[in-house]
């Protein structure tokens, strides 16, 4: 092929005279005929990944190096006067996922594809997204995140089901987006839409009404659930998605003659956290239409589907009351009953069961009972549901429990986000470890190099100055890449404690006010969508917008230091921030981050940890090694002694710590109440000292303490230049392709 005349075919003109739409669109229409014309992966044995988020990101540069001709596009357009970062800009990105566990779905559909493994991804088509998050008064504000454009990446599969309600049954209409392996065969990410949808019932923010279903089904992902009429949308949504992807893999089955009473022998299905855990009864019951028996039909079922545990949160373990699956779903009810009576004739302990005796069915109760496989996603995480959160499943069913430590893909979060370290490390050590991550190692033989470190230095200087450009540009916000840039992005929880490093902060600031002048000044970045219904959560947000005007608006202390909450933080954000990274806040409240994945992108990207020993940091931990790291902070075995005995109060490490209470009291300073809401603020002062369930309290002196020497020791270049490569070096492990390795060769077996 000749890119230049069939890019130009495409535009009916020369590159050099086209608008950056124009090109983007031309790319867009290349690169879909490219994977239309590639082989698709094939085999006997297909893994199905549901899940009701696939967080993929923008999916142009990703294809073009997957499909091997991202450096001829990119030469071409330099060639041309054009280029590619700037086509990117024109890229909406899909709002189809909430956080880690959606981008865990869009890398490992990656990874799927790239093993050249037989498999496909399915969810729903949310035409608004999560929500786009605007500051408004040093508040979040929600507006609806529209993504679908005319010519967009979903191609109509002309695939359409019905699904069953109570009362009536909507329509769907099957959109696939193509996945191109890196250097490898393509798979499809199957993204569900109702044909009824009307995008003119949303009001003002996200405001819709709840009770329209087929008008609002396939709007928003994770409508606000704080009422009735909003837990009701989503058990219609969650129905929805798997009525049809059961659908749909039955169809498959039969286009390819297999004998669905083996439907184990050719079908895995990842059930991804219980959102899709329908998926068993409405299978056992498609099968039942089919002639097979209960018994018979639960038992194939049991051995097609795996589910993974994401979290121990007990918000996010969802239990359906019945009276609601018997509002929806009337037709599953009877079979959870009777998949809930099977178990409660084989075991008394009231825990083991489906159906609770407050008349609540426990979805992950069910995935582990009627699926082959339970998994964590690191280590630690598995090692607390077999001893405590899941210890009476795991003692009836060891064999099903395994871990699968997550992962990332290094074609997005290395190869594309920073370009001149890759490229780097190709120079040095070739690029199969490209293919093969475990290679990256072979840099700790440039540990000691100072050549070497320098460049890593100046690489991330690089990476820096892109960054104060994009904030400038996107924000009017001015920062320094001669300064420190310490970073927190991630979704917004009380347990990932951004409150804690926001107190960091009050604490740097009074210091500086103080006159104890950092060395180096800091930038201190942070980046965090909050649930809209979480009051709290946007508290947290409050707060942090408030600092940030307070600093901005002071000569004294903004030389030395300043915030950043970058608006709307979404995968596109990620890949400016992450390669600009020198610290990375992995500060969870230990026990509580199932694994983490951005402490995952940053190392990979030459970014220190500062973190607890908490989900994959432990992980981390091992494999830089105790010089490598910033560890602080109560174990998990700790924390969750802490838990069993009520161990906790924050009010006495208040009421016993001066530096403690100063902290916490200038959250209600009149500094801040006149910028910001005191009623806000009010209640996040309370919270901290009344009841504080994530214990920010009970670690902040430490943190405090370990971040200080983190700081001061980043003054010796060369020494955290070594840490930095090291941290790169070591991060192969961390590879989605070994994660997905592991998924099909312990659960899917394809
Ligand atoms: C990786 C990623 C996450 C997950 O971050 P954690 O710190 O692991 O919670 C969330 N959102 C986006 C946009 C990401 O890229």
């Amino acid at each position: 092929m000749n890119l230049k005349e069939n890019i130009e075919g495409r535009l009916g003109k020369a590159i050099a005279q086209a608008g950056n739409e124009e090109i983007y669109y031309a790319l867009l229409g290349l690169t879909k005929d490219m994977c239309k014309d590639k082989r698709a992966n094939e085999g006997n044995k297909k893994v199905y990944y549901i899940s009701a988020e696939f967080l993929i990101g923008k999916l142009l540069s990703n294809n073009l190096i997957n499909l091997g001709i991202f450096g001829d596009v990119k030469k071409l357009l330099e060639e041309n006067g054009r280029s590619i970062t700037d086509i990117e800009e024109v890229e909406p990105e899909p709002s189809l996922g909430n956080g880690g566990l959606g981008r865990l779905a869009a890398c490992f559909m990656d990874s799927i594809a790239t093993l050249g493994l037989n498999g496909a991804g399915i969810g729903l088509n949310y035409h608004f997204g999560l929500f786009k998050q605007v500051f408004e008064d040093y508040k979040q504000k929600e507006t609806k995140n529209p993504w679908i454009e005319k010519e967009s990446w979903l191609v109509d599969a002309g695939v359409h089901f019905n699904v069953q309600y109570k009362d009536f049954s909507l329509s769907s209409t099957l959109y696939d987006i193509d996945v191109p392996g890196y250097d490898n065969g393509i798979n499809k990410l199957h993204l569900f839409d109702v044909d009824t949808l009307d995008e003119s019932i949303v009001g003002d923010g996200i405001n819709f009404d709840k009770s329209q279903i087929a008008k609002n089904l396939t709007l928003f992902l994770y409508p606000d659930d704080s009422d009735k009429a909003g837990e009701l949308l989503r058990i219609y949504q969650q129905y929805f998605m798997v009525s049809n992807g059961a659908q749909l893999i039955l169809k498959e089955v039969d286009e390819k003659g297999y004998d669905v009473r083996k439907l184990y022998e050719h079908v895995a299905i990842q059930i991804n956290d219980t959102h899709p855990s329908m998926v068993i009864p409405e299978l056992i019951r498609l099968l039942g239409e089919r002639g097979i028996e209960f018994d018979e039909a639960a038992d194939i079922v049991s051995k097609t589907c795996a589910y993974t545990n994401h979290t121990i949160l007990a918000e996010a373990l969802e239990k359906w009351p019945v009276d609601y699956l018997e509002e929806v779903v009337p037709h599953l009810m009877p079979i959870i009953r009777r998949l809930d009576e099977k178990v409660k004739e084989r075991y008394s302990d009231e825990r083991l069961a489906i159906i609770d005796n407050q008349n609540r069915v426990h979805m992950a109760h069910m995935d582990i009972h009627y699926g082959y496989s339970v998994n964590g996603v690191a280590a630690l995480h598995t090692d607390i549901l077999k001893d405590s959160e899941l210890k009476v499943f795991y003692d009836i069913y060891p064999e099903k429990f395994n871990n699968k430590t997550n992962g990332i893909t290094f074609r997005r979060w290395l190869m594309h986000c920073n370009t001149e370290l890759s490229d780097y490390i190709t120079e040095l050590i070739g690029d199969e470890w490209k293919k093969d991550a475990d290679k990256l190692e072979g840099l700790l033989k440039y540990k000691d190099d100072e050549n070497v470190l320098k460049k890593m230095l100046e690489i991330k200087s690089n990476n820096k100055k892109v960054l104060k450009k994009y904030l400038k540009d996107t924000q009017n916000i001015d920062i320094s890449e001669d300064s420190i840039f310490d970073i927190q992005v991630k979704r917004l929880h009380e347990y990932k404690r951004q409150q804690m490093n926001a107190l960091y902060l009050i604490y740097k600031y009074k210091q500086i006010k103080a006159g104890n002048l950092p060395k180096t000044p800091i930038t201190m970045v942070f980046g965090a969508k909050a649930a809209p219904a979480y009051t709290l959560a946007k508290d947290i947000i409050h707060l942090i917008l408030c600092m940030q005007q307070l600093i901005a608006n002071d000569a004294q202390v903004n030389p030395y230091l300043k915030v950043v909450m970058v608006e709307n933080y979404n995968v596109t954000k990620a890949e400016k921030l992450i390669p600009a990274c020198d610290i990375s806040e992995q500060i969870s409240l230990a026990s509580k981050e199932a694994s983490g994945t951005s402490n995952m992108k940053f190392m990979l990207n030459g970014a220190v940890t500062l973190g607890t020993m908490d989900g994959a940091n432990v992980e981390i931990n091992d494999l830089v090694g105790s010089e490598n790291i910033y560890i602080f902070g109560k174990s998990s075995d700790e924390v969750i002694k802490l838990y069993e005995n009520n161990g906790y109060c924050s009010r006495k490490y208040y009421e016993d710590d001066k530096v403690i209470e100063e902290l916490v009291d200038f959250i209600i300073d009149k500094k801040l109440i006149q910028i910001g809401d005191p009623g806000s603020l009010g209640r996040l002062y309370k919270e901290l000292i009344n009841k504080d369930w994530f214990m920010t309290l009970l670690d902040i002196k430490e943190y405090i303490d370990v971040k200080e020497k983190m700081i001061s020791e980043y003054d010796d270049r060369m020494a955290w230049a070594k840490k930095m490569l090291v941290n790169t070096a070591k991060a192969g492990f961390f590879s989605s392709d070994r994660t997905i390795a592991e998924y099909n060769n312990d659960i899917w077996k394809l």
